[in-house]
């Protein structure tokens, strides 16, 4: 293996009694060829940094299966749509091993595509290019944009036919995350009466991923505190984004409050709450909107899987801290994006004619946020201009522009509006994954071509940058990428 002294692997999973998994090893893919490589992810992990060739690329596309991986696939149920399926688990995922980066830390390493497993249910255990793409760019989008996410190590392509709506081509990603836990295994355990399991799970995950919490009063209590803290800070930051996740199924949700499993996922264009880009969602159950509600519901759903070791008034008490966190973090997000971060007397009614004006104008909301970032330079028409009733547009911003007057430091000296500006480009993104974006990208990579999807993989690891050579990917969507409703087969 190239570079071969530094990787470290090891999996702890696998140590687990044999009801937590099956051992499987992958099908290899006819022909399988790097698409790309996250070079900078390798380099912290000791991987080489150019596209791996040979031994290596032959092990993680699962060709050859050295000593040192141990390929399983995950039992786990859920519910979806609100309803408890006990079905599930890796029907078309394995986790090969864990790996440490150069601080000791491990992440687990999956493939995504990796054939049959005895949780394939009616599926082939494959996954198509297209939705490889698009859980490639948009985890590595997630990271750009500081939010928490697995991680996207390199993705495959290959010549074996998988059949969908029509026949594609089967991929691979490779991915990573600190772990592949999700709400799900709890609610497995919980519902088939395994509490010695349920028990020694949470056990572990206090264990790898919050030792500190094992000396707790109750640290069952400790870990899901933990859990619903780092949910209310991930759900605040999509809100905050305009990130539509899809399929929030309780199987999707990950322990450690991490964007995971992307499918018909879309980042807002057109600020409306009611956004539903899931295709098969007939009733907006996971509707832009709903998000803070329906992970209350599924931390509901985890605490409910946790009873037998949490007291129930206590999985109460932690859930009723849910919401005021939420909007403490949402809150801070918001502030920030607006560059308002001074608590002013009439803050409230300010920020209700915020949302009132992009909700009812539903105005292209990145680009509006990003707009509001330059007005150190320019006169506030790139602003007004995004809107069809200008003169509305204009007031607004008269009274923003009042209220940023009102900011000042921690020393108490006002903020500048060159100050403001910088930060607030600091975290309202130029490049955003605009569904549009990614369809194009696929379709030139359907073809062969791969350099929109290295473009965008570039971009969206920096999205806040300029990056004057690429300006066109910051373009508002065409009519025919607006609100697009994503299809769940992939
Ligand atoms: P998802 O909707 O991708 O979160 O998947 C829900 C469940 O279906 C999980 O248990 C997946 O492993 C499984 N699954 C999804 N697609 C496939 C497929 N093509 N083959 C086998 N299992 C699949
Ligand atoms: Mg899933």
């Amino acid at each position: 293996m190239a570079n071969q002294s530094s990787p470290k692997f090891s999996n702890r999973f696998a140590q687990l009694p044999q009801s937590f998994f099956t051992l499987v090893n992958p099908q290899p893919l006819e022909n399988a060829r790097w698409i790309i490589w996250n070079s900078q992810l390798a380099d912290k992990f000791g991987f080489p940094t150019d596209v791996p060739q040979n031994a290596l690329k032959q092990q993680l596309c699962g060709e050859t299966v050295p000593d040192h991986f141990t390929p399983l696939a995950m039992k786990y149920a859920g519910h979806q749509f609100g309803v408890y399926n006990p079905d599930l688990g890796d029907g078309r995922g394995l986790l090969l091993c864990e790996v440490a980066d150069k601080q000791g830390k491990l992440f687990d390493l999956h493939l995504k595509g990796a054939g049959l497993t005895p949780y394939s249910r009616m599926g082939d255990g494959r996954a198509v290019l297209r939705s490889t793409i698009r859980e490639y760019l948009c985890s590595e989008a997630m990271a750009g944009l500081g939010i928490a996410t697995t991680r996207a190590l390199g993705m495959l392509e290959s010549d074996t036919p998988v059949y969908r709506e029509k026949q594609e081509r089967g991929a691979l990603l490779l991915r990573m995350a600190e772990s592949h836990v999700r709400f799900g295994h709890f609610e497995h355990f919980f519902y088939t009466n395994q509490m010695a399991e349920l028990k020694l799970l949470a056990d572990k995950v206090i264990d790898w991923y919050w030792p500190e919490l094992a000396s707790a009063e109750n640290p069952y209590a400790a870990m899901f505190t933990e859990v619903m803290e780092r949910t209310a800070l991930m759900i605040a930051q999509w809100q905050a984004v305009g990130f539509c996740h899809g399929v929030m199924n309780t199987d999707n949700m990950s322990i450690l409050g991490q964007t995971f499993d992307y499918g018909p996922f879309a980042f807002l264009d057109d600020y409306d709450p009611s956004y539903i880009c899931n295709h098969s969602d007939y009733q907006g159950r996971y509707a832009f909107n709903q998000q803070p509600r329906v992970a209350l519901w599924n931390l509901s759903a985890l605490g409910h899987a946790l009873s037998p070791l949490i007291d129930k008034a206590e999985v109460e008490q932690i859930l009723a801290q849910y919401e005021p966190r939420l909007q403490q973090y949402y809150s801070q997000q918001m502030r920030a994006k607006l560059g308002l971060h001074t608590v002013c007397a009439n803050d409230g009614e300010f920020f209700s004619s915020f949302f009132a004006l992009i909700e009812t104008t539903h105005v292209d909301y990145p680009r509006f946020m990003r707009e509001l970032s330059n007005l150190d330079s320019g006169d506030g028409s790139a602003v007004v201009d995004l809107f069809v009733d200008r003169e509305r547009a204009q007031q607004w911003l008269d009274s923003y522009l009042e209220r940023t007057t009102l900011e000042v430091d921690n020393v108490g000296q006002p903020v500048s509006p060159q100050q403001r500006c910088q930060q607030m480009r600091s975290v309202n993104p130029k490049y955003v994954l605009r569904n549009y974006l990614a369809q194009l990208a696929i379709e030139k990579a359907e073809q062969g071509d791969f350099s929109q999807v290295n473009a965008l993989a570039l971009l969206l690891a920096h999205p806040y940058d300029e990056h004057f050579a690429y300006q066109d990917y910051a373009n508002l969507p065409p009519d025919w990428g607006k609100g697009m409703e994503i299809s769940c087969s992939s």
